[in-house]
């Protein structure tokens, strides 16, 4: 690819304005091993027949309500590890898991730092594995999106797909949904270049030259980690300064592997089978240039999934919910895992040990209000 001295290639293609996809992650339009059809085979309408837990307050229906003692929401390694902790507690969960679900990791390719698979693991094959091991143990799972929730007595109320959920403890772990620039090529190339996990995927890219867009800590974090791989990382951000901490700056423009392209937006992604280069804009003087890299990194924030939560429950000032003593909200018997609270972290493995902590808070806080059965010391 040939490039004029400074880097820029003239191009007068017209290109379309930058938005924000919010339908990325847990709603990303999945159609694999995940998106069959609802848990109970043979019945028409979701929660018609689901399982009858045993024991007091549990289980069957009441004027049409499926009741449950643990109502998990969500997916993904939390949800699905919580699901599994849950149901071999006896506690029969039901785990409404989205319309689209399995969490982020189904619009992962190759996952290589999840323990247990040496040799790596496609993300929606992960997800299906851990979706069999909730299933082998009894939990109820319906691809149904809650749409509202009342947690203001017990048991609490979740609604999805027009059935109502009555339980006595509720698990939320409906995780975090990067955000894209909402390019149509940025999605084509998903997968094949375009990436919105430097952890997940910055082993892909040794030696290759590569661009992170963003302007904050996590874009910044992202370019530092992914120098370990890259023979150059672009950092590309819409404005002339950083909205990411003055230390973390200093390390971005400090780094000898570090290009950073200020005042430049990404107004498409090139490349057919992957991706080869980007299309910027110079949004001082609007003319496009084009920089040649192997792979973009987008870093422009994530957004978390608990819109239907926020009345009920405690959100930070980004929407993340809140926590106290590691897995409890605000109301009693509603517990949170993953990333829905937890936007620091963010990997599968930090998820799914959420989740094994929320299901363990549950069954405590369940046996503790006589609910369920006391569990022997070995019962996990
Ligand atoms: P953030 O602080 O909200 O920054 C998002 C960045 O993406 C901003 O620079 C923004 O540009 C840019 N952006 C947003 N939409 C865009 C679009 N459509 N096109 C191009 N650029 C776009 O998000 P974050 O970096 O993920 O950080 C989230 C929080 O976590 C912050 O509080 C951060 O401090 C924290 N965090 C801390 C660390 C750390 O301390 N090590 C690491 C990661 C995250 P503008 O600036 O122009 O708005």
């Amino acid at each position: 690819m040939s490039e004029p001295t400074n880097g820029r290639t003239p191009d007068r293609k017209p290109a379309g304005g930058l938005t924000i996809d919010f339908g990325g992650g847990l709603s990303g339009g999945l159609a694999g091993p995940l998106a069959g059809p609802p848990m109970v085979a043979g019945e028409a309408a979701a929660g018609a027949a689901l399982p009858q837990a045993g024991g007091p307050a549990a289980g069957g229906h009441d004027h049409g309500a499926v009741e449950a003692k643990v109502v998990i929401v969500g997916s993904g390694p939390a949800g699905l590890t919580a699901a599994i902790y849950a149901a071999r507690a006896n506690l029969a969960p039901v785990v409404l898991a989205g319309t689209t679900p399995g969490g982020q990791l189904m619009i992962t390719s190759e996952v290589e730092n999840y323990p247990g698979f040496p040799d790596g693991v496609e993300g929606p094959e992960l997800m299906a594995l851990f979706r069999q091991q909730a299933e082998r143990f009894g939990a109820t799972i319906v691809d149904a999106d809650v749409e509202r929730v009342d947690f203001s007595g017990r048991p609490f109320g979740l609604w999805a797909d027009g059935v109502e959920y009555r339980a006595q403890a509720v698990i939320i772990a409906t995780g975090a949904s990067a955000i894209w620039l909402g390019l149509p090529s940025e999605t084509r190339l998903r997968g094949r270049g375009v990436s919105a996990c430097a952890t997940c995927d910055g082993f892909f890219f040794r030696d290759m030259e590569i661009a992170v867009v963003g302007g904050g800590d996590s874009a910044i974090e992202e370019a530092l980690f992914l120098t370990k791989f890259a023979s150059k990382v672009h950092l590309v951000h819409r404005r002339d300064q950083f909205r990411a901490s003055k230390i973390m700056q200093q390390r971005a423009f400090e780094h000898p592997r570090m290009e950073i392209h200020l005042n430049a937006t990404v107004e498409e992604v090139l490349g057919e089978e992957r991706v080869e280069g980007l299309r910027l804009r110079d949004t001082t003087d609007g003319h496009l240039w084009t920089l040649p890299v192997q792979g973009l990194f987008v870093a422009i924030g994530h957004r978390p999934n608990t819109a239907v939560f926020r009345d009920p429950l405690e959100v930070d000032a980004k929407g993340y919910l809140v926590v106290h003593d590691e897995t409890l909200s605000r109301v009693e018997g509603v517990f949170v895992a993953g990333d829905v609270h937890d936007h620091r972290y963010r990997q599968a493995i930090t998820a799914a040990g959420d989740g094994c902590k929320a299901a363990i808070d549950a069954e405590r806080w369940l046996e503790a209000e006589g609910i369920a059965e006391v569990s022997t010391a070995t019962a996990w």
